[in-house]
């Protein structure tokens, strides 16, 4: 099978690849096995200072990464150049800090001595998606390494030049060969893999399908998984709030990567007593953004990654106007080459509508009205998916009891849902598990290993 990356604003063939054979596969595993064994033994110094090259090459190509993100698929020049910024900014994090996150915990029990000791797992297989094509895969790979794990990536099809760039950049820092190794798969592949005895872990970036799928073959086989699935965020805005940021931040938080990203806030719930203002005002700014070229610097919103990703959305809209909704703008593919799609507005949709409960990833908002906060966090929580949230009022009180009750990974308090490397990120629900970025991250794929000695206390300081 011809893996292909096309360009989503032309539909033009770029490069295609075949995908790896099964000998070829068998080869890497291998490889990836053999350099287990001694990469588990590199000084965390050593480690460090590649992952720091690492973050060197990312800013120093910066340019011409951000253009092979946005011709692969479509997102906006600025914020892919970001991309590649920000994949530096957690190589460093993790190369200064991956010491300290690891260090080994003295734990006082009546043993001589016991502690926590952290170790590698092996050889563990992240299966990623195209919609952050780059820090999707160093969110991963950049704490795994530094935790002395090596990394097998099976990047979405439709990006196969930024997998092997990927691959080539750890390369280039030094890591030694197999630590960080590319497969151009097909997602037919991913069950053998995950069969096989020398990967021992696995972590999945993408749908609620995908992530059953592989959570089911993980399952039986006993491997450790994190999985960070789709979302259907809220973001809620009271009377208290800036009214003027609110909606520029509604509208950006919505439309980001051109809609399609996991924390995009894609259900915009209101009190009631602002409700017409804000709905007036998130229209207007959802009319004015400017569609086109994303290598473009002024483009705010270019094409959707595939064909397929415009048909899905288009169906879900159609499916929001049965089930009784209205278009305040846009709803429909837009008549150029490339998958284009109108920034749309949805209203009048029932919370337990299909629509309203699916993940919508492209730029299609659906607005609710609120009679307080206790509906608002109710329409919130409606929804099976709990990956981040957004909630906006100066109010102190009702602060706190958004922080308290909405059900999702993460509650940001008058600001858009973002990821940071200081910061924990994932989900709950069908969101997902496990945790990526910070101390949280890097202890996912460590063995967390009790050590407990025994002997006589008084002499522990004369014998170590
Ligand atoms: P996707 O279709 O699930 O694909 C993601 C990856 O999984 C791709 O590499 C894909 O390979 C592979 N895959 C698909 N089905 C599989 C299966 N049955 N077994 C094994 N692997 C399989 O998702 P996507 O369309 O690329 O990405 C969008 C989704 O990712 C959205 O739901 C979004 O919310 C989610 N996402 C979540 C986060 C988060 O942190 N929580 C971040 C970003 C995106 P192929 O490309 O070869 O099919």
């Amino acid at each position: 099978m011809a893996i292909a990356s096309i360009n989503p604003s032309t539909g033009e063939t770029l490069k295609t690849f075949d995908a790896l054979t099964a000998a070829q596969i068998e080869e890497k595993l291998q490889l990836a096995a053999d350099t287990f064994r001694s990469y588990r033994h590199t000084p965390m110094s050593e480690r460090a200072a590649r992952m720091q090259r690492a973050a060197e090459i990312l800013e120093a190509d910066k340019q011409a990464l951000g253009k092979m993100m946005t011709e692969e698929m479509g997102k906006p020049i600025k914020a892919a150049i970001s991309e590649a910024e920000k994949c530096a900014w957690v190589c460093r994090y993790y190369a200064e800090n991956a010491q300290h996150h690891l260090a080994e915990q003295i734990v006082e029990t009546n043993a001589r001595k016991s502690y926590v000791r952290f170790q590698p797992l092996g050889p563990v297989l992240a299966v990623m998606p195209w919609n952050f094509p780059f820090w999707q895969v160093f969110r991963f790979a950049a704490p795994a390494l530094m935790a002395g794990n090596v990394g097998l990536l099976k990047h979405a099809s439709n990006v196969p030049q930024c997998a092997l760039a990927i691959e080539d950049i750890f390369a280039r820092a030094g890591f030694p060969k197999g630590t960080f190794q590319t497969l151009l798969i097909g997602s037919d592949a991913v069950e053998g893999i995950l069969n096989d005895r020398r990967v021992v872990a696995a972590t999945l970036t993408g749908s609620e399908p995908a992530g059953r799928s592989v959570a089911s073959i993980t399952g039986k086989q006993i491997k450790k998984t994190v999985l960070e699935l789709g979302g259907s965020d809220p973001f809620i805005v009271m009377p208290s709030a800036d009214l003027d940021e609110a909606v520029t931040t509604a509208v950006k938080a919505r439309t980001i990567n051109n809609g399609q990203s996991c924390i995009a806030a894609k259900r915009f719930i209101v009190a009631a007593e602002i409700y017409d203002e804000f709905e007036r005002r998130f229209v207007e700014e959802m009319k004015a953004l400017k569609i086109g070229d994303p290598l473009e610097e002024s483009t705010d919103i270019g094409p959707l990654a595939t064909p397929q990703i415009v048909n899905d959305l288009d169906e879900q809209v159609k499916k929001a106007l049965a089930a009784g909704a209205r278009i305040l703008t846009g709803g429909k593919k837009i008549d150029r080459p490339g998958n284009f799609y109108e920034p749309t507005v949805l209203v009048d949709l029932d919370i337990n509508a299909p629509v309203s409960c699916e993940e919508v990833f492209g730029p299609v908002a659906t607005l609710f009205r609120a009679s307080n906060i206790d509906e608002a966090i109710r329409i919130a929580n409606a929804t099976q998916f709990g990956l981040g949230s957004s909630a906006w009022t100066n109010d102190a009180q009702e602060q706190a009891q958004f922080i308290e009750e909405l059900e999702a990974g993460s509650v940001f308090i008058n600001g858009m849902v973002a990821s940071d490397p200081r910061l924990p990120f994932g989900g709950v629900k069908n969101s997902g598990y496990g945790r990526e970025l910070a101390e949280f991250g890097i202890r996912e794929f460590v063995n967390i290993k009790t050590v407990w000695i025994a002997g006589n206390k008084v002499n522990a300081d004369n014998t170590e």
